[in-house]
Parts: structure tokens; sequence; C-alpha cells
């Protein structure tokens, strides 16, 4: 249940205290009674859905004691649950708990110091008026749009991810061609399941990736054991929802890369805590240099001025002026790319092969070659 929800009125977010009283010091209040201002003022933190109403503090009949805080809860006009099945705030049986979900960049109490220090340069952006809460709320907006758009269901196995990667890195071994050698198998780290992928993928080579990296240069993080392991959880968990195309977000990901990067070169705390590879995975530097590239029309002159006038400010007044559910939207951004394309390409060749069989064949194959029990 959401503690505070965003306000349409006040352009920010708000808890049920902090709402009631600025609605008490308005105009609103002589014509509208607090829970109606409320169902149609405020949405949702994390998926924008209107229809809120409070729920008070629970007060415990014996002790006198707050059990539970006032809060938000959101209901359409039938009281059933309103937030998007995807919402973390969701209740209903058919919760989605998806991948895609995992931009999310709660700046209201984190524990993360590389979070909290972006927190403040949030809240040095929003005291100066370099953009608003309500940006935020739009950014978000903007997000749930693209995921509303979404056309696509991926039917693909995860062994075809795995065989990718195979595809383009292997073992010197086996780079020309599949070469059994049984003294390997006693070696530490071997791994039968990287053997039998880098035999199938002279068996089946049509899944090679670099042949395609000029259309987008990601499809080459299949190399990285993170992003195929990511790839195949897109798979399992949010197969059965609709997703959208993520190579239409292909330029505005390169900008935010780039301004991110320049951010943290420009900013001795980051730089420390934050390396190369790890500053484009880290979601609230990303959510905040996208945020910064969205209320600058995607420019990224414009985005730099704006982050050279909050650099130079430094400090802030208010450090919960920040306080907001943010959003990564390129999170994971090569799995999806790299999911897409593949399934293309099994598309293209109508490659209904059994990969599930064919990996258990080739895996029992060569476990009696190298002599493995199973
Ligand atoms: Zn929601």
């Amino acid at each position: 249940m959401p503690i505070t929800a965003y306000s349409n009125t006040y352009k920010r977010e708000l808890d049920v205290t902090q709402l009631e009283s600025l609605f008490n010091e308005s105009p609103h209040s002589l014509d509208v009674s607090f829970q109606n201002f409320v169902k149609n003022d405020v949405e949702c933190p994390a998926c924008n859905v209107t229809g809120g109403y409070i729920v008070s503090e629970g007060i415990c009949a014996k002790t006198g004691r707050t059990v539970s805080q006032a809060h938000f809860a959101f209901r359409n006009s039938q009281g059933v649950d309103a937030h998007l099945p995807f919402c973390e705030f969701y209740n209903g049986e058919d919760k989605q708990k998806l991948v895609a979900n995992e931009g999310t960049v709660d700046f209201r109490n984190s524990k993360s110091s590389i979070t909290r220090q972006i927190g403040v340069i949030v809240s040095i952006g929003i005291e100066n008026n370099i953009f608003s809460q309500g940006d935020m709320r739009d950014m978000r907006q903007w997000f749930l749009d693209l995921r509303k758009s979404g056309q696509e269901l991926f039917d693909i196995s995860p062994h075809i991810v795995n065989l990718a990667r195979s595809s383009y890195v292997k073992s010197k071994r086996n780079s020309e061609k599949f070469v059994l050698d049984v003294t390997e198998a006693s070696k530490e780290g071997f791994d039968i399941d990287k053997e039998v992928y880098e035999s199938l993928s002279h068996q089946y080579p049509h899944y090679k990736l670099i042949e395609y990296y000029k259309e987008n240069p990601f499809y080459l993080e299949i190399s990285q054991k993170a992003v195929v392991k990511k790839a195949i959880s897109i798979i399992i968990n949010d197969s059965s929802t609709l997703n959208f195309d993520r190579s239409v977000i292909l330029d505005k990901y390169q900008l935010t890369r780039k301004l991110a990067f320049k951010m943290v070169k420009n900013d001795g705390f980051l730089s420390q805590k934050l390396s190369p590879s790890a500053l484009f995975k880290s979601n609230p530097l990303m959510a905040l240099s996208s945020l910064l590239l969205f209320v600058s029309n995607w420019d990224i002159e414009e985005a730099w001025k704006k982050v050279e006038i909050i650099y130079k400010i430094q400090s802030v007044k208010d450090g919960n002026a920040g306080n907001f559910i943010g959003l990564n939207p390129f999170v994971n951004y090569s799995a999806w790319v790299i999911i897409k394309k593949l399934m293309f390409i099994k598309d293209t060749l109508e490659d209904t092969l059994d990969y599930d069989y064919i990996f258990n064949e080739e895996k029992s194959r060569l476990m009696k070659l190298y002599d493995l029990k199973g």
C-alpha cells in the first residue's frame, strides 16, 4: 500500500498528512470533500492509476498505539484493485512479477550511498527548478505508455540464448570445430553444459548475433554471462506478457549512457564508486541521466548544461525534495534486444526444432564420451 501518492494538483508526491494540510489551506476544500478530492487528484506512485482513497491509520483498541500508517489505496468503480497487474502495489491473484519492473529506483529510503548521492543531485535539480517531480511522473508515464504499446510475446527456448553465446565466445579448442579432449573433464572448472553448447553451436550455427551488430551494438553483450542469465530469466518470467520492442529506444539509450559517463567523470564521489562498466548498470544513475535528457527533449548538450548548473550548486536545503520512485527505462537493455533478435532469426528460419531434446541428447552423448556419471 503506497504511503505517498503523486498529486496532480500539487505536482509532487505527498503522504496523507501533507496532502490533507495542503488541501485544507486551499479553496478546493470549500467545494469538495477531502475523499472526493483525493479520488480525482492522486495517482499511484508506481503505475500512475487514479481512483485513490485514504485508509486511515490503524490504532490498536487495547493499547491505543498506531499499528498501521495512513496510506493510499486504489480501487476502480467496481471496487476492484485498480493498479496495473505488474505494479508493485497490486494485490490481485494475477499479479505479475516481471523482470521488466527492475528499473525502479526508490530515492525515498535507500541504504545505498550511490542512490543517496544521486538523490541529493535530484533534490538540487528540483529545488532549483531544473526539473520537477511532475517531470519525473511524466517520464514514468512515457515509459508506461511504451510498455502498454507492447505487441510481442516471446516464444523461444532458453537453449537458443546459450547457443548464441557459444556461437560468439567459446574455448580456443572448440573455436573452429568441436574437438573432444577427454583430459579436460578432470580439470577444475570443466562445465559439461558449456561443452554441449559449444558442440551444438557448430551443428546449429544460425544464431550468430555478430552478423547483426551494426543494427544494434548491444547484441554483442551476449558474451556476458550476466546478460545471458538475465535474458533467460526474462524468457521464463515475462514470456506470457506483451513486451515492446526496445530497439525503438536505442538512440535514447546511447545518449543516456553518454551523459551518465560524462556525469561520473566530473563527479569525485561517483567516479570513485562506479567503475566504467558498473556505471551503465547503476539504476539510480541511469534514471537521473535519462530524466535530464527527457526534460531536454533528448538533446545531450542541453542536458549537460543542466548538469553543470547542478554541479555548481552542490548543496541542497531540502534533502527530501527528490523523494520519489524513479525509473531506469533501459534496465537490462541488451538482454531484451538479444531475445528479440534471436526470435526474429528463429521465425525467419522457421526453426521449430525441439532444443530441450537436442540439448539432452548431446549432453548424454558427451557425458559418455567424457566418462561422466549423470
Ligand atoms: Zn500502482
